[in-house]
């Protein structure tokens, strides 16, 4: 990748760079790091059951997508049920070549019905600029669709109940490719207990669909230092799209 292109993504991740201004490339570059295909990993989740196949869905099925969006918000299979606003369904483009997946709901999203609002969501905007992607072009999901109480982690029993929605979203959706955003989201999509510095920089696979790992923009937030791994995960995960665009 070039220097212009390099800085360009930087600066768009608010890393700082000390280099000379130059001007931003506008389109996406061949990247010439990582051959996404020596890097792959586990598989995610377990075996579907006969019943969970009949449910899923042909892709772009508007009626499909509303149903389940109509059944989520009825849900009452676990306890969180009792203390959501309301549910948080999964936002963007249902045509997405890319589908992000967060841990679960915070405060801002149980608020506004939407994931990854507030500074968090705006970090993850910017990463995903950083990749030539806008918010709007992806579809963004999360393993829970209510917010656990003071954003405690999620409990095994509550993926549970919650994954045959999550399973239907990335059947109707048909991604190329999956974000895994955080350690939290990828453990449970991985069902591993692997720490995040194992599981980024591989090529993992969910429901057939190549996956990778991302660091949470709430931890980078909080650790400003590891935006430049952030960034390297970004780059690989752009590495893998581009290989699957060239088979
Ligand atoms: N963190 C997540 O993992 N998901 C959200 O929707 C918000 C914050």
């Amino acid at each position: 990748m070039d220097k212009a292109t390099r800085l360009h993504y930087l600066e768009a991740m608010g890393i700082a760079v000390w280099v000379p201004r130059q001007r931003p490339v506008a389109t996406m570059p061949a990247l010439e790091e990582t051959s996404a295909a020596e890097n792959t990993a586990d598989v995610g989740w377990v075996e579907r059951s006969e019943t969970q196949q009949t449910t899923l869905h042909t892709p772009y099925d508007d009626s499909a997508w509303n149903q389940l969006q109509h059944e989520v918000s009825l849900c009452r299979a676990c306890g969180l049920c009792e203390t959501r606003t309301q549910t948080v369904f999964g936002v963007g483009n249902r045509h997405a070549g890319w589908m992000l997946i967060g841990e679960a709901p915070g405060q801002n999203e149980d608020l506004q019905g939407e994931p990854f609002v507030g500074k968090a969501g705006q970090l993850l905007n910017e990463m995903l600029r950083a990749i030539g992607l806008a918010r709007e072009e992806v579809f963004i999901a999360n393993v829970l669709k209510c917010r656990p109480p003071a954003n405690r982690d999620p409990q095994a029993e509550e993926v549970a109940a919650c994954r045959d929605f999550l399973r239907r979203q990335i059947a109707l959706l048909q991604p190329k490719i999956i974000l895994a955003v955080g350690r939290i989201a990828a453990q449970n999509l991985l069902n591993t207990q692997q720490p995040l510095a194992k599981l980024r920089g591989r090529q993992h696979r969910l429901e057939n669909i190549p996956l990778v790992v991302v660091h949470h923009p709430a931890y980078l937030l909080r650790a400003l230092t590891e935006k430049a791994k952030a960034w390297d995960d970004l780059q690989f995960a752009l590495s893998v799209y581009q290989s699957l665009q060239e088979q």
